[in-house]
């Protein structure tokens, strides 16, 4: 992938592998512009995540790796975000040295749907409305105007509970939204790596993005070294074969376009 902007770091405590490990990876894939997107910290869920007090810490790193590579790539510094009603903190939306904020939905109600410990909730409510939940989040989340990339637009596909409604349906009020507030969705190959396996967003969903011209980026949402640059030609031809040709990186939460 010539950029990779969603990749992991030991401090969420659910990843593995050192920050340079990752840059040796990424420079094997031939990527130009790698960026750590390590989970926010939050007072919800602290588990799977850093704590405030290691935001510097996390910064720092990887702001000295972006110096000892620089040229060999580009290292890039950013945040995956929860957008997450009453729980999301000024110290994270705000960070100074970020070059980019994914926003992410991972809970609905509180329930961590992407977590295969709840997958049972999933039995218990009606599908339909849990879908149209999730992208009524997503739309809210990109109202908010608080973040740059959405993060796994589809991602409440993991675990394969499809819907009976038209996805394009549920989910076009949200794309709208994203439009609106001029932000990025990325193609992301961790649904490759899930019961789902299919990159998140589906071809269909993205195709709808292409129409509405919203940019894309590229996203191992690496959890392991060796998973950088996976599926890279999948990603690749995935974004092809709905006809984009240019990707988007941040510098200092501004796009810059790249052909690919
Ligand atoms: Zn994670
Ligand atoms: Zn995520």
């Amino acid at each position: 992938m010539i950029v990779d902007l969603h990749n992991h770091t030991k401090l969420c405590n659910h990843a593995e592998g050192e920050i340079e490990q990752y840059i040796q990876s990424a420079i094997k894939n031939n990527t130009r512009y790698f960026g750590f997107s390590d989970h926010a910290p939050m007072n919800f869920d602290p588990k799977y995540r850093m704590s405030f007090e290691q935001m510097s810490s996390y910064e720092n790193d990887v702001l000295q790796a972006k110096e000892k590579y620089k040229d060999k790539i580009e290292i890039l510094l950013g945040y995956e975000v929860d957008y997450l009603a009453g729980h999301m903190d000024e110290r994270v939306l705000h960070v100074e040295k970020a070059d980019y904020l994914i926003g992410s939905v991972h809970f609905l109600d509180g329930w961590g749907f992407d977590n295969p410990e709840f997958i049972g909730k999933y039995e218990d409510q009606d599908i339909d409305e849990i879908w149209q939940k999730y992208f009524d989040t997503i739309k809210e989340m990109a109202d908010s105007k608080l973040f740059d990339i959405v993060g796994h637009l589809d991602l409440i596909k993991v675990f394969k509970y499809m819907p009976n409604k038209n996805i394009i349906e549920m989910a076009k009020e949200s794309l709208k939204a994203i439009k609106k507030a001029d932000m990025t969705l990325e193609l992301n190959v961790a649904g490759y790596r899930k019961p789902i396996k299919e990159a998140y967003p589906s071809k269909e969903l993205l195709n709808e993005a292409f129409k509405l011209e919203i940019p894309i980026t590229f996203a191992s949402d690496a959890h392991k070294p060796e998973q950088v640059g996976l599926f890279n030609n999948e990603i690749i031809n995935l974004a092809k074969s709905v006809g984009y040709t240019q990707c988007v990186y941040y510098r200092n939460r501004k796009k810059n376009f790249i052909n690919f």
